[in-house]
């Protein structure tokens, strides 16, 4: 196999990247493990950047076509204060989000084979292809570039030699569940603060057709303890049932509707920490590189707009140290959001913050506002990353 860039991972990043440099007329060799149409564990929920990145390729009136509408985010404490944060916002099932993607790169010229990455294939200190598992066999792909686009779990990062941390940032658990019933009780992405979660939270996102999306992630749910491999004990499903017990939108969503398929979990990797971005001849993006915003988990925007940057970094340079410095600054440039929802995750530990932050937004306006303009990234969150400014939100 031969092609000018060789993507790995069909996911939102792997096919973002793929359809820009197609586009662009760049010879693309997309693979997958899976067959198209896969699905992906995932809360499902599109926040502004993500219509901001599918805007950019194209795709954003096909999606919302198909998209549950969602009109703000409802965040409620554990006393039971909410709000309403206004925002462009929708829900669409990863299955038929990630065809969409994929089959848009397939449109722009991009071809695709279902393979499994075993390893970069080297030469002279540069990665000029990989090899894969195509069906039963070991093939040899060569490429001038390969772009890692293989989401949380770190097997593939491994294999290549840029994984730093092999632990996840946090992990999540979700499940559907069909009750038309509720569609005109639960409206907005309803995002719940509850010591039952703690570090974390529970969601319900309604999704198309009288679906739900309803879930639980968990932070920093492997941090070390101390001592050889004593991590913390984290159940998602006793999390998920104390959520549903607690919330009692959830226990009635859970009552009345029901489940499709089976409650699921799966790791996030986030803040851009965790893995070397490049080495020569190869381009890390998407989740494998941490794109997943801290605290909300949110991660299939800058998944997209990740892999549009190393497609853009590759096209811009025909040299392989400055396309790599190009994408390496590009990535940069995007940490202080990640580092702004990584200061926002304290809220997650410790969930009575969510209730000040609820009494204090209902009061005032402007903060609201501020909220909103961060979500919407309108409001440059520089001013809200220092800890005055973020103690300001908190207590404005
Ligand atoms: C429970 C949960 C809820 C979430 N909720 C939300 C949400 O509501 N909104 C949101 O924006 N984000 C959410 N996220 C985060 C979001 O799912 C990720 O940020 C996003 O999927 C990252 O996209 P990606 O393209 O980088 O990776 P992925 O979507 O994971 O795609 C990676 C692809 O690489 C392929 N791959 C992996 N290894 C190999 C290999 N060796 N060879 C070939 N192919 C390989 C995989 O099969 C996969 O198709 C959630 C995550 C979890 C776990």
């Amino acid at each position: 196999m031969l092609a000018e860039v060789l993507i790995i991972g069909a996911g939102p990043a792997g096919s973002a990247c793929a359809r820009v440099l197609a586009l662009a007329g760049v010879d693309v060799l997309l693979v997958d493990q899976h067959p198209p149409g896969r699905d992906k564990i995932c809360g499902d929920g599109l926040i502004p950047d993500a219509h901001k990145a599918l805007a950019r390729l194209g795709l954003l009136d096909a999606v919302m076509r198909r998209a549950q509408h969602v009109a703000h985010v409802g965040c409620i404490g554990p006393r039971g204060g909410r709000i309403d944060v206004p925002g462009s916002l929708a829900v669409l099932p990863r299955r038929e989000l990630d065809a969409l993607l994929l089959q848009a790169a397939r449109d722009a010229g991009a071809r695709f084979e279902q393979a499994r990455f075993e390893a970069p294939l080297e030469q002279d200190g540069r990665i000029v292809g990989a090899r894969l598992k195509h069906g039963d066999e070991i093939v040899e792909a060569r490429a001038q570039w390969v772009v890692l686009a293989t989401g949380a779990v770190p097997k593939a990062l491994t294999a290549a030699g840029m994984c730093e941390r092999h632990t996840p940032s946090g992990v999540a658990l979700r499940g559907y569940v069909k009750a038309p019933q509720m569609v005109d009780r639960i409206k907005a992405l309803e995002v719940v603060w509850d010591k039952s979660v703690r570090p974390g939270y529970g969601w319900i996102f309604p999704a198309p057709d009288g679906h739900f999306n309803i879930g639980v992630g968990v932070t920093d749910s492997h941090r070390d303890l101390g001592g050889k491999g004593r991590k913390k004990d984290v159940n998602l499903r006793a999390i998920f049932d104390a959520f549903v017990e607690k919330y009692a939108p959830a226990a009635e969503l859970m009552r009345v509707g029901d489940m499709v398929g089976e409650l699921k979990g799966a790791p996030l990797r986030c803040t851009l920490t965790g893995a070397r971005w490049t080495r020569p001849g190869l381009l890390v993006t998407g989740e494998a590189a941490g794109s997943t915003y801290s605290f909300t988990g949110e991660g299939i925007g800058k998944a997209m707009e990740t892999g549009m940057l190393a497609a853009n970094a590759i096209l811009a340079h025909a040299d392989d140290t400055t396309a790599r410095a190009a994408y390496e600054a590009s990535l940069t440039a995007l940490k202080p959001k990640f580092d702004l929802y990584e200061r926002a995750n304290r809220v997650n530990a410790h969930p009575w913050l969510a209730d000040l932050l609820i009494w204090r937004a209902k009061k005032s306006p402007r903060l609201l506002a501020r909220m909103s303009g961060v979500l919407n990234e309108t409001s440059n969150p520089g001013n809200l990353v220092s800890l005055k400014g973020l103690s300001r939100l908190f207590i404005e």
